[in-house]
């Protein structure tokens, strides 16, 4: 097992990778849980698969699980849910100093995040991260959020959970597809300051996905303790630091706008097409290799994310893809900041990257 200690505006906490937490909760846990109705929120799927495993280890202990089950999905990360899951919690009266466990992947731990960060003005909470992407992103850094009709993750809170516990075990059950998205996420701390991890990727990739535990635990461990050190450099997003971890992002965003948020590309899917984009604009501009730009390009289409815009047979132009860039949340001051490479590793945020060179840029 590996344990990365995170600690965020004085607030330290550690990050526990390794194989077979789950199956260990209780001990995993020991002196957090409340002994009577000890609160677990989770999805249909996550519960299908690993509430089994949590409600024995709970029990043999001596402690008795409350479960909150949601249907999987975005939708889930609702001011609805939201309230639904913090009234549940009052019911149970759940008190400032009790824990509650976030059992599964950026849906569950973004909802009941912010239900722990309003509940009782802040109570404590567990995440248990159960996809790649919510155990390499969402589950470290504290950001909580829920869905709006205006957008997604617009409102929300910092709040930092006690304990993470990242179980490379239950990446078992989860669909490839996911798994690969997830993955775009851990190539992405490479890309931005770190190209022998974008290397190690390199080599170790296609065995790492398909589960060799030693390659896992090293990926995760890694790309949890480079978020950890971006994210204690500027927690509140002040310093522009921890914007470089939207690489990929901005092009990401404005195809998954362009399919409605389907499942027609996943997060991950999108971010990795993105940062091909970046990759290959950077070389465009001058700023990086074209080699080097497809060296990213060929890692990412051979581990089987999305390489290449026409793969997508989205049959859109780069102006409409510009357009839904401009609703991005990012906007500053009417010019739209890019994450672009000076080199793999060396990604930094433009501010002079004129709109109608990425739109025609997007056309080719
Ligand atoms: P998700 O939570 O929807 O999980 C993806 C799917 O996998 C779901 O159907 C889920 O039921 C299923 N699943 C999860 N774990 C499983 C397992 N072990 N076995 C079988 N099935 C399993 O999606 P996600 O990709 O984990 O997270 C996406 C969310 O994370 C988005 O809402 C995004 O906004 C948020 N996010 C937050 C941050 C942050 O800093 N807070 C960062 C990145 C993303
Ligand atoms: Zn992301």
């Amino acid at each position: 097992m590996a344990v990365i200690p995170v600690n965020i505006a004085g607030r330290p906490y550690e990050v526990r990778v390794g194989t077979g937490l789950v199956r260990d909760i209780a001990a995993q846990c020991a002196g957090l849980l409340r002994k009577q109705g000890v609160p677990i929120i989770t999805d249909e799927n996550v519960h299908a698969a690993w509430g089994d495993a949590v409600e024995a280890s709970l029990r043999a202990a001596g402690h008795i699980p409350l479960w909150r089950i949601l249907p999987a999905g975005e939708q889930t990360k609702s001011w609805d849910e939201l309230a639904a899951s913090v009234n549940w919690l009052l019911e149970h009266e759940v008190e400032r100093g009790d824990h509650i466990i976030a059992l599964g992947g950026g849906v569950i731990g973004d909802l009941t995040g912010f239900c722990a960060a309003v509940l009782k003005r802040g109570c404590k909470f567990i995440q248990v991260p159960t996809t790649l992407l919510a155990q390499v992103d969402s589950s470290v850094g504290g950001k909580t959020a829920i869905n709006t009709p205006a957008g997604k993750n617009l409102v929300g809170a910092f709040h930092q959970p006690s304990l993470v516990l990242a179980d490379l075990a239950v990446l078992d059950t989860l669909p490839r597809r996911e798994v690969l998205a997830g993955y775009a996420e851990v190539v992405k701390y490479g890309l931005i300051d770190d190209a022998d991890f974008f290397t190690w990727c390199e080599n170790n990739a296609a065995a790492m996905l398909d589960g060799e535990p030693r390659f896992r635990e090293t990926a995760v461990a890694h790309s949890v303790a480079a978020k950890a050190r971006i994210v204690a450099e500027d927690e509140f997003e002040t310093t522009g630091k921890r914007a470089l971890l939207n690489l990929g992002h901005t092009f990401g965003h404005a195809l998954e706008a362009e399919t409605g948020f389907s499942s027609r590309l996943l997060h991950g899917e999108g971010v990795a097409l993105g940062m091909v984009l970046a990759a290959r604009y950077s070389a465009r501009l001058g700023l990086m290799d074209s080699a080097e730009a497809e060296r990213v390009a060929t890692h990412i289409a051979a581990v089987g994310l999305p390489a290449s815009i026409a793969a997508l047979e989205l049959g859109c132009n780069g102006e409409t893809l510009v357009r839904h860039m401009l609703h991005d949340k990012k906007m500053d001051a009417g010019t739209l900041p890019f994450l672009l490479m000076r080199g793999i590793g060396r990604t930094y945020l433009d501010k002079s990257v004129a709109l109608d060179d990425v739109a025609a840029f997007l056309d080719l």
